[in-house]
């Protein structure tokens, strides 16, 4: 069984292509090492594409597991030199964390490690989410709740890219989310436990107390619309009421701190409701929105991106396309409505096109 693990955990040491373009360790002030930009460096660039030193399984059941230190040790004794010293000049945030005593090798492995999932339904496939890895270019990044850069598991080239969310310009810091924006009612609890980051910089966490906790409350709603969403039997039988929600949990993203990654999930998530009740002119509206956050933050060669267009050649091949047909007859009826008409109706915003640069 042990043997089993360690053998799946090496094989993923072996994707050796690496890329990094215009961006350079530097020392940051009150971070100690960062990484930032060598030039400018426009949305959804390609900063650092690159495998992993080697990944372990993260279950819960094995998280605290006292093997795990182990095998990291055994792991480093089967690298190279060179990858082995890679690892050990990472930095171990959680040195002094009474979990991690004599656990050396465990602590900086969960300092530096990044998730290798990425789906667009993480809610409902959590069993993707197990496997962490050590990629020694993009552990180098430092966190923000608000980042300008998106770290994302491509399992086809077995490679972890790291993109441009937003313009950086020349000299300024690159920073990517270790958490779920929405991952905790107590984002700073989160952070410290998890990161041993004990007071995060970043615009969001510098705001008054209470701002925050408000922050983190709404946020936490949002996180619980998604739990809801994520059950396709909702989705079926109260396709307005999931709309509705979805739109809500959109709302919450973009005041406060959400960017393409999230708004790809809930934006998706208004696509599938509405193709499952066989609405192909709202389908193929939404479907384009989550396409076009899909590749700011996951770049055309992502598995996402790729479902994504072959969705927007045909809707119909969605799954539950169909399936249900709680509008039929309603003003919802495909002939019923324009695509530039969707906007105004749902959103109650601008037409498309002025609107599209928000969303
Ligand atoms: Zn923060």
């Amino acid at each position: 069984m042990y043997q089993q693990a360690f053998e799946a955990e090496l094989k993923l040491a072996f994707n050796s292509a690496k890329e990094v373009n215009d961006v350079q360790l530097a020392a940051i002030e009150g971070k100690g090492m960062g990484v930032v930009a060598k030039d400018n460096i426009i949305s959804g660039q390609l900063l650092i594409s690159e495998g992993p030193l080697f990944a372990l399984k993260m279950s819960y059941s094995s998280m605290w597991d006292d093997a795990r230190e182990s095998t990291i040790s055994e792991i480093l004794r089967l690298l190279s030199e060179n990858n082995r010293n890679h690892f050990h000049q990472l930095h171990n945030s959680l040195e002094t964390h009474e979990d991690y005593l004599n656990k050396s090798y465990f602590g900086k492995f969960m300092s530096n490690s990044l998730k290798m999932f990425e789906a667009l339904d993480e809610y409902k496939t959590p069993e993707r989410c197990n496997m962490s890895g050590i990629l020694v270019h993009a552990a180098r990044i430092n966190h923000s709740c608000v980042p300008n850069a998106h770290f994302l598991w491509d399992p086809a080239a077995r490679k972890g890219n790291v993109r441009a969310l937003t313009a950086i310009t020349k000299g300024e810091e690159v920073t990517i989310r270790y958490i779920r924006l929405e991952a905790s009612p107590n984002r700073s609890v989160l952070l410290l436990n998890r990161y041993n980051i004990v007071r995060c910089t970043c615009p969001m966490c510098t705001v008054p107390a209470d701002e925050i906790e408000e922050t983190d409350r709404f946020l936490h709603h949002a996180r619980e619309i998604e739990y809801r969403l994520a059950d396709q039997e909702v989705l079926e039988a109260t396709p307005q009421k999931t709309l509705n929600e979805a739109k809500m949990a959109r709302d919450i993203f973009a005041r406060n701190g959400g960017g393409a990654v999230e708004r790809a999930r809930v934006v998706f998530k208004c696509f599938e409701i509405c193709a499952i009740q066989g609405d192909i002119t709202r389908a193929k509206y939404f479907l384009e929105m989550a396409l076009r956050h899909c590749l700011l933050a996951q770049g055309d060669a992502s598995p996402n991106a790729r479902c994504l267009r072959l969705l927007q050649a045909d809707v119909t091949q969605y799954e539950g396309f169909g399936k249900a047909n709680k509008w039929a007859g309603s003003m919802f009826n495909n002939m019923n409505y324009e695509q530039k008409d969707i906007p105004t109706w749902y959103w109650r915003m601008p037409p498309f096109e002025d609107f599209s640069r928000d969303f």
